[in-house]
């Protein structure tokens, strides 16, 4: 292994992984990656992956995991991540996850669970800031007055796109959960409640499991 232990935050889209990832992150001292993001960030500069993959984000369909695999292995490879890296959305297959083990140790997944009502009501809401990358939501988490105007609404947050990417989540990504709990390294945080309950589960937990 050429990486220190990563950790995985695990859950349906729209669970609160990029909310929570901060907090996390200042936790463990272990960078947030987001694959959701970089894919993005593909798109926006136009580069062939980026055109490649939206076609798939469009339908709320899985990009294919050998352009994911090239993103992590760049990203693994970058000095900040000797000492492992917080994966939000990431890995979302089984392939993933066994590419994932040769390049890196996992020592623990950090899996939010929500419903799927729930879930579309978040999706639904869901807002960012594209100055801060801050994620706010029109009732749960509303902007500042002053910056709403400047707030975007993702183009794969439609209602459609929703409901294809939970029934993606459930046949590809969910069997992760019994791929890793065989493991032990599973830790099921409830993610139903409001912002500031997830987080203090959230915390209680990684300072329970990184004290052992
Ligand atoms: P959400 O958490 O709301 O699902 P993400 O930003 O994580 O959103 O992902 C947006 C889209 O990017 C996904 O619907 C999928 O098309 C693609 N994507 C992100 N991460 C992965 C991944 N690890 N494997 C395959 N596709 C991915
Ligand atoms: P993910 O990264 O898992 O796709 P986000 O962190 O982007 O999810 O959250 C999806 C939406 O739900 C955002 O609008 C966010 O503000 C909101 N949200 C996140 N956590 C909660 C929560 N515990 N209760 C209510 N809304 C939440």
């Amino acid at each position: 292994m050429v990486n220190g232990e990563s950790i995985i935050l695990f859950g349906p889209p729209g669970a609160g992984k990029g909310t929570q990832s901060g907090l996390i992150s200042t936790i463990t001292g272990k960078p947030q990656v987001s694959t959701g993001d970089m894919l993005r960030e593909a798109v926006s500069d136009n580069s062939e992956v980026g055109g490649e993959a939206k076609s798939y984000m469009d339908k709320g369909l899985l990009v294919p995991d050998k352009i994911i695999m090239e993103l992590i292995k760049i990203r693994l490879s970058k000095d900040d991540a000797k000492n492992g890296l917080l994966f939000d959305g990431f890995p979302r297959t089984i392939p993933q996850a066994m590419a994932l083990e040769k390049l890196t140790s996992v020592s623990m997944v950090v899996s939010l669970v929500v419903q799927d009502d729930e879930i579309v009501s978040r999706i639904a809401g869901r807002r960012t800031d594209p100055e801060t990358g801050e994620i706010y939501h029109v009732e749960y988490k509303p902007a500042p007055q002053d910056i709403r105007s400047r707030l975007l609404q993702r183009d794969d947050d439609t209602e459609d796109t929703v409901r294809n990417r939970l029934s993606t989540f459930h046949k590809q990504t969910a069997p992760l959960s019994d791929f890793y709990r065989d493991k032990g390294i599973l830790i099921e945080v409830d993610g139903s409640g409001d912002i500031e309950q997830v987080s203090s589960s959230i915390e209680a937990i990684i300072k329970r499991n990184s004290l052992g």
